[in-house]
């Protein structure tokens, strides 16, 4: 058996031994509280995400609780075979196939440990789907603003962003606490990192002494380069954030994580952040004769008074949705043209967030009449003809015409 060789993180590098399945399977059969499959059909099962790409897995594990992932971990360090979390797999770019053994948290590790009102915080597991924990926020007047269009099964993988991000910002945004565990067995909560309770970490001395010591000699070494060259756009969801390392950030390791994709940590739980839901809403939609002409006017809409979602869509999805016979009721509210901005406005008031609305459709020229809509009903409706478009989206030989 060989050790492999560990990063700083603790991930395992593969080395060129290849891992006695049967062993590592019976092991884990053993010694895991959770479900262990093997066999070809679970393996091909999981050999794919949302994406082109296809790695077939050693095989999966979906442990019971946090020790059972702790658990499982040794054994697959044993056989030095590699690990790679999965929450519901949506994943576009092949991050969430592997060779190594998959770590399946929706099966058993997706519920909301306590939820407190007053703080705006929630402490999850890390196989909660967003819309569970939308829902539970609902029910005291916040909002978990972090809403990819998978919401009904995503979970909080990576730093995905959605329709509301413009007013919550993205998953790195709203995580306050990550506990995780690294591939040599250390489990740490981490949070931003002040520097006394970074002399308190490395007075406590072990692992996560030296992976502080480390990460901070890391962040001294780059901290120029990464000032000057990491882009300031807000959508930057990829690469590891090594900008929340630096001290004006607070050394902050949670979000440094958050996106890593597996390749440094695994998730045990996270405590997220919700914000006050606005009282009411409205929504506009713009139709556009271009797609070009949309994408121009998105910045007249991005700086509106309490903009809460923008998104945008083309005639590509309403084409594939006609190709699929859908015609999602909303479609009839949508106005002329072939490309649509959809934005929504908050208030305090059901007139107020309607004028708001109004007051942005003023700030574009477009030559179908902008549409405004404050009851919920039709704005769901109307927001529905963007979110099913994902569900019908895919029509092999045919482009999305969806940014994401
Ligand atoms: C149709 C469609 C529409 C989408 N729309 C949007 C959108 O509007 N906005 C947007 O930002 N994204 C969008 N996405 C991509 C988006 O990133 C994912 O849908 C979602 O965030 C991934 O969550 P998941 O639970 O499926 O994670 P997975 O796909 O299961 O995993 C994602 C990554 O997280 C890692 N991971 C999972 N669990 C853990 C853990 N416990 N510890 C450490 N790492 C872990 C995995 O290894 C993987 O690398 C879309 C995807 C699809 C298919």
């Amino acid at each position: 058996m060989s050790t492999g060789e560990t990063t700083l993180s603790g991930a395992v590098r593969s080395d060129a031994s290849p891992v006695d399945r049967g062993r590592l399977a019976r092991d884990l059969v053993r010694e895991v509280r959770g479900d262990v499959r093997f066999d070809d059909a679970a393996r091909g099962a999981y050999a794919n995400d949302a994406s082109l790409y296809r790695q077939v897995p050693i095989g999966v594990v979906a442990p019971r609780d946090a020790d059972a992932v702790a658990a499982a971990l040794a054994v697959c360090r044993r056989w030095s075979a590699l690990v790679l979390g999965r929450g519901s797999g949506t994943g576009l770019a092949g991050q969430s196939v592997n060779t190594g053994v998959v770590f399946d948290f929706s099966r058993h590790m997706h519920g909301i440990v306590d939820l407190d009102p007053d703080a705006g915080t929630a402490r999850v597991q890390p196989g909660l789907i967003n819309d569970h924990l939308r829902a539970a926020a609902a029910e005291h007047d916040l909002i978990f603003a972090v809403d990819p269009a998978t919401h009904d099964r995503c979970m909080i993988g990576n730093n995905s962003c959605g329709t509301h991000s413009v007013y919550g910002g993205k998953t790195v945004d709203n995580v306050l606490e990550l506990t995780v565990l690294a591939y040599d067995g250390t489990r740490m909560i981490l949070g931003a990192t002040d520097d006394e309770q970074y002399q308190q970490v490395l007075a406590g001395g072990g692992r996560p002494a030296e992976i502080f010591a480390r990460l901070r000699s890391l962040r001294d070494r780059y901290a120029d380069p990464v000032r000057e060259r990491y882009p300031d756009i807000p959508c930057r969801v990829s690469g590891y954030n090594l900008d929340s390392l630096l001290p004006e950030r607070g050394f902050d390791l949670t979000r440094a994580l958050v996106g890593g994709e597996s390749s440094c940590v695994l998730v045990l739980e996270a405590v997220m952040r919700s914000l006050l839901r606005p009282r009411h809403r409205a929504r506009l939609v713009v139709g556009y004769p271009e797609v070009i002409t949309a994408a121009e006017h998105v910045t007249d809409l991005a700086g509106g008074d309490r903009l809460l979602a923008l998104e945008a869509f083309d005639s590509t999805v309403v084409a594939n949705l006609h190709r699929r016979g859908e015609h999602p009721p909303g479609l009839d509210d949508v106005p002329e043209g072939v490309a649509w901005l959809l934005a929504e406005y908050g208030g305090d008031t059901v007139e107020e967030a309607g004028e708001r609305a109004r007051a942005a459709s003023g700030c574009v020229e477009s030559p179908a009449e902008p549409a405004v809509f404050t009851d919920l009903d039709r704005q769901s409706e109307v927001w529905e003809v963007r979110r099913s478009a994902i569900e019908y989206a895919r029509v092999p030989g045919v482009s999305s015409g969806l940014a994401g």
